[in-house]
């Protein structure tokens, strides 16, 4: 589901730098959130700028799509176990990310106050697909590709884990089937099936979807700059997000990672990066002093 994409779109179809500024909706969802004393605010008031979520995406609710995926999350270990290519507990690449998982979960609930109550799993899927995703309620899985034919060290790791944890705390996967229910069924008769609660059932049925599910690259973007910040607060090195984009840039020269068949991208994902750098250089450095 997660992966990445068409880095050699031309830049005229990238979308605007956005993220270079706040945006007068963001700016107001922080004022509403320091209003609100939310948990949100205070020391861990996010330092990259983004957009509010899509309105749209409450067309899917969020508890339904969280039980879709956990469904299909299941379905997916189930028959990676019995091909047997599912990492058992004690494998040391499993234990790695599972320890980097731990350092990076204590900083996601900012982004999403739900993922409180989310129970996140990681598993290792052994398999030579260049590959990683969360799906909605922060099941994670990597694929052994992603580490062994990158050679992905530690940061890098966190990288591409905080770019996954982003997707499922920006409920990129709901905005995406909300729109496209939104689409094959009809603004209206939708808000009709909201009225009567029964959008629930349709939604119940998108799990299957979650693999294949293509983000745009505005939420690419998002969640390259949450990501950024997730990891850099757990304490792994911002710059490691420019080198992991261009190993992955650089794999895409042989015949290219899934993951960017899922991961569209504007060719200026590493540029944008980089400026972004110096807003989450103290986090990381605060994150080593603690
Ligand atoms: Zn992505």
């Amino acid at each position: 589901m997660c992966l990445l994409c068409d880095l050699k779109s031309p830049a005229a179809d990238a979308p605007p730098p956005a993220l270079a500024y706040p945006s007068p909706r963001w700016q107001a969802r922080r004022a509403f959130l320091l209003a609100a004393g939310a948990s949100a605010a205070g020391s861990a008031l996010a330092q990259v700028d983004v957009g509010s979520s899509s309105s749209l995406r409450k067309l899917v609710p969020a508890e339904t799509l969280e039980t879709s995926a956990r469904q299909q999350y299941s379905q997916v270990l189930a028959e990676a176990r019995s091909k047997g290519a599912l990492a058992p507990e004690g494998h040391p690449q499993l234990q790695r990310l599972h320890s980097i998982a731990q350092k990076l979960i204590p900083h996601t609930a900012q982004w999403n106050s739900r993922s409180r109550d989310w129970k996140w799993q990681v598993n290792l899927i052994g398999s030579k697909q260049i590959n990683a995703w969360c799906m909605p309620g922060g099941k994670i899985a990597f694929y052994t590709g992603i580490l062994d034919q990158l050679k992905l060290n530690d940061d890098e790791v966190a990288m591409i884990m905080g770019h996954e944890m982003a997707h499922a705390l920006r409920e990129h996967a709901r905005e995406r089937l909300a729109k496209s229910q939104a689409t094959s069924i009809g603004l209206s008769i939708a808000s009709q099936l909201l009225g009567l609660g029964q959008l629930g059932d349709v939604a119940a049925n998108l799990g299957t979807q979650l693999l294949t599910l293509k983000y745009s690259r505005d939420d690419e973007t998002e969640s390259d700059l949450v990501g950024l910040e997730i990891a850099a607060r757990g304490g792994y090195r911002p710059e490691a997000s420019v080198s992991l984009w261009q190993k992955m840039q650089a794999a895409s020269g042989n015949g290219g990672p899934s993951f960017l068949s899922t991961h569209p991208s504007g060719a200026n994902r590493i540029q944008e990066l980089e400026a972004n750098l110096p807003k989450v250089q103290h986090l990381y450095e605060q994150a080593h002093k603690g």
